[in-house]
């Protein structure tokens, strides 16, 4: 399809919005050019005497169709949102086709609630305006209000030099199917060879961050070791990176320290010990789906025995803060495989269950498979999902779209009350600095007093984090230029 702009640059917005009627489409786009044959749709602004004139226009297959619109200059939606919601309407009319999140195509929708909370608008202004400005669904609409809800008493306490670090392992026993991350083998001969010296510089990291927040007065609020699956590394490893920690850290006056021990192929009683003994109090045990030939189907080398008993294991081992992660919309998966694993993960009955929805990204293997067997029902499991975890007391708490995802779904954690992850809520919210040490990882930092946001990346691959580290760590000095006036 041919998209033509007059008067206007919003392709990235308008692209956003065709998307979500035609997602396997392909376009092309020009800039004040005519086009009338083929599928088309033009997008064009005129500035007139009274305001702005807006119209567009579709040619799709049979259908055709054109709206207009005049607006003045001080319309509050401005010509842009204007005439993506022009063409988010045609689009219904031609497709038949309602997405459930309206208009919103941002990766962080419970912002939007939440600053109209901020505004003081009761339940029913927030709906009203959200819905008439982004064609929102009352089922999205609820979700996004009780997740912000939810969080909200979160912001209250947060101390305005506070920060969290973000620890990064990115190793794996295997890469699964779906995965985008850059997650090594842990089997690999290279990853083997690298793990001591990757060891080594992510302590050195942890210390070197250390020095910076202590020049800084920052306080450390929340430690999340994340990856990849830290619990690939060996109990000595990860013992020696908790030490680090220890050593570098006040951790007792920590709220929150997530160890994500994710998959069941690398817990161990030991990795436990060591977890709990170097003062984690939160941990995922991390099923994605508990049907054995969806967890063959997608890489994963253990079974939904083999979590069942890690759970237990983690359980036995004194961990009363454990949440397990879930995938709808796994290759192979069926409604009725989704709902086997969400009531059997109630009957286990961790403190969190975080519900994704599967998103194809191109640096996973699915991208490049044929014929990838996912059910159509994804947002009926999604529905299922929500309403069984409401049923055993779970409730939103933090909320985020990704582009490419299966539907145009969400992700979304829920917690039993008191257990929501303070590291989660912030990150999603961008409401805290996040200082990232490790491959991959990314620091986030944010000014509390205008919400600005600047982000510093460490090198992506293990190799080039080992190699180049001490001109990584040279990058790290914007963090003294960036706290330089707060
Ligand atoms: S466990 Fe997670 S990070 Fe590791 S390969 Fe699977 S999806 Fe990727």
């Amino acid at each position: 399809m041919t998209i033509c702009f007059k008067g206007n640059s919003c392709k990235y917005e308008i692209e956003a919005v065709m998307k979500l009627f035609l997602p396997l489409v392909t376009f092309d786009f020009l800039f004040e050019k005519t086009v009338d044959t083929g599928d088309f749709c033009i997008v064009s602004s005129e500035e007139k005497e009274d305001g702005t004139q807006l119209s567009v226009e579709v040619s799709c297959g049979d259908s055709h169709l054109k709206k207009d619109l005049l607006i003045t200059s001080d319309d509050p939606d401005g010509a842009e949102l204007n005439l993506c919601r022009l063409l988010y309407r045609i689009m219904q009319e031609i497709t038949g086709i309602t997405p459930e999140w309206g208009l919103l195509t941002g990766i962080r929708p419970v912002k939007k609630v939440n600053a109209l909370l901020d505004e003081g608008c009761s339940k029913e202004e927030i709906f009203s305006r959200l819905k008439n400005k982004y064609e929102l669904s009352d089922g999205k609409l609820e979700l996004s209000y009780l997740t912000a809800v939810t969080q909200k008493k979160y912001f209250d306490s947060l101390d305005r030099r506070s920060f969290s670090l973000y620890v990064s392992v990115p190793f794996c026993p295997s890469r699964c199917s779906y995965c985008s991350f850059v997650s090594h083998s842990i089997e690999s001969a290279g990853a083997k060879k690298l793990l001591p010296d990757y060891v080594e510089k992510l302590c050195a990291e942890i210390g070197q961050t250390a020095e910076i927040a202590a020049d800084l007065n920052l306080k450390l609020d929340t430690i999340y070791i994340g990856g990849g699956t830290p619990t690939s590394l060996s109990a000595e490893q990860l013992e020696k990176v908790m030490n680090s920690l220890k050593k570098s850290f006040d951790i007792s006056k920590i709220r929150e320290y997530t160890v994500e021990a994710g998959r069941s192929d690398t817990i161990t009683e030991e990795k436990l010990r060591v977890i709990k003994e170097y003062g984690a109090t939160r941990i995922s045990v991390n099923p994605q789906t508990m049907n054995d030939s969806v967890l063959k189907a997608i890489g994963r080398r253990h079974s939904a025995e083999d979590v069942i008993n890690s759970f237990k294991l983690a359980r036995s081992s004194g961990f009363d803060n454990i949440n397990m992660d879930t995938i709808a919309g796994l290759p192979t998966d069926t409604y009725d495989g989704f709902k086997n694993t969400i009531d059997t993960l109630c009957g286990l009955d961790p403190e969190s269950i975080t519900i994704h929805t599967l998103t194809v990204k191109r640096s996973s293997s699915l991208f490049m498979q044929e014929n990838i067997d996912i059910d159509s029902r994804i947002s009926d499991m999604v529905r299922y999902g929500q309403k069984t975890l409401g049923e055993h007391r779970y409730l939103p708490y933090y909320l985020y779209r990704q582009k490419n995802t299966v539907d145009n779904l969400e992700n979304v954690g829920y917690a039993k009350k008191g257990f929501e992850s303070l590291y989660n809520i912030y990150i999603m919210e961008e409401a805290q600095t996040i200082l990232a040490v490790g491959a991959a990882g990314s620091t986030k930092l944010v000014n509390p007093d205008t919400n600005k946001i600047e982000r510093l990346f460490n090198y992506k691959f293990p190799y080039e984090y080992i190699s180049r580290y001490e001109k990584m760590l040279e990058k790290k000095k914007k963090i003294y230029e960036f706290y330089s006036n707060i």
